[in-house]
């Protein structure tokens, strides 16, 4: 494995297992420069969201990387104040506009909003249905989203992008999901910095050589995650991909799945206000 290493999703794409996350990465030249540094090492997926607001600094970072677009995989969201049928559709095509691309790899639906959800899964059916996406999923959906999303929907989610660290496994909706061919995967891998002193990690990492963060990374990959960690820094940048020459034990492994204690550092997808 290594760091252009990809998952199938449901419907035959292949998705990278390790990408970047531009979550509050500044439009203008602090993304574009962290997009192209990610590039440079060798990432070829890069995760942004309407709400981000610095699509058009991925775009213009992809477009200047000199890879070609086939070998990326970009994926963006259709933000909660887009959503509803028409609206994510007209979302949909702002957000390839400011990405200046003609299709997109992976679309999500950033929050269950209540309601409207179910009219913005078919917005996406629609763009699956025409081409102008390779794959549709949701994020922050909880198993009964799933369930009630799934008595409708004529194209299942190839994915589900949720908050999970060691502190919050998500173990039974991992297992939901894996039941149902929904890749997970993980943001805020790195609980956005609060497991960084963790005193059990600092000995694994220890035992390997490597950092935390290379651990909590290497532990998504081996518990079959997806996983975008953010980094503006290129030497984290690349810190952070440097995960395929070692693995963890068994043992390792388990002592990391006994960190959870459900602990969101994010909303509450059954309780959010924006
Ligand atoms: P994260 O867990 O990836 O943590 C990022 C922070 O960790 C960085 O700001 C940095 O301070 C620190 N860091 C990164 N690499 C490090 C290293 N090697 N050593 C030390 N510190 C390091 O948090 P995140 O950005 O919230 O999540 C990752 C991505 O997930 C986001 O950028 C975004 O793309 C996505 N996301 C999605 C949602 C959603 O609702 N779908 C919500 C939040 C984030």
């Amino acid at each position: 494995m290594n760091l252009q290493s990809t998952v199938k999703l449901a419907n035959g794409v292949d998705m990278p297992w390790l990408g970047l996350g531009v979550y509050k990465v500044k439009e203008g030249q602090e993304v574009i420069e962290s997009v192209q540094a990610a590039i440079r090492t060798g990432y070829r997926s890069i995760d942004t969201a309407a709400l981000y607001g610095n699509e058009e600094g991925v775009g213009q970072a992809i477009r200047e990387s000199g890879v070609s677009r086939e070998e990326l995989f970009i994926t963006t969201k259709v933000w909660n104040s887009d959503q509803g049928y028409e609206s994510t559709l007209a979302a949909f095509g702002q957000s390839l506009s400011k990405l200046g691309l003609d299709y997109i790899d992976l679309y999500l639906v950033h929050w269950p909003v209540k309601g409207k959800y179910k009219y913005t899964w078919r917005a996406l059916e629609k763009l699956y249905a025409d081409g102008k996406v390779r794959a549709i999923g949701v994020s922050n959906f909880q198993i009964h989203h799933l369930e009630d999303l799934l008595g409708e929907a004529t194209v299942k989610p190839m994915v589900n992008q949720v908050e999970l660290h060691p502190l919050l496994s998500q173990l039974e909706l991992r297992e939901y999901c894996a039941n149902q061919g929904i890749q997970i995967e993980a943001w805020a891998p790195l609980a956005q910095g609060q497991l960084l002193d963790n005193e059990l990690l600092q000995q694994i990492a220890d035992t390997h050589g490597k950092s935390i963060a290379q651990v909590i990374i290497r532990w998504d990959i081996q518990s079959g995650i997806v996983t975008i960690p953010k980094s503006i820094k290129a030497q984290r940048i690349s810190e952070n991909a440097d995960v395929f020459g070692f693995e963890l034990s068994a043992a390792e492994m388990a002592q990391i799945d006994g960190l959870n204690i459900n602990r969101r550092i994010g909303a509450d997808p059954d309780n959010f206000n924006f």
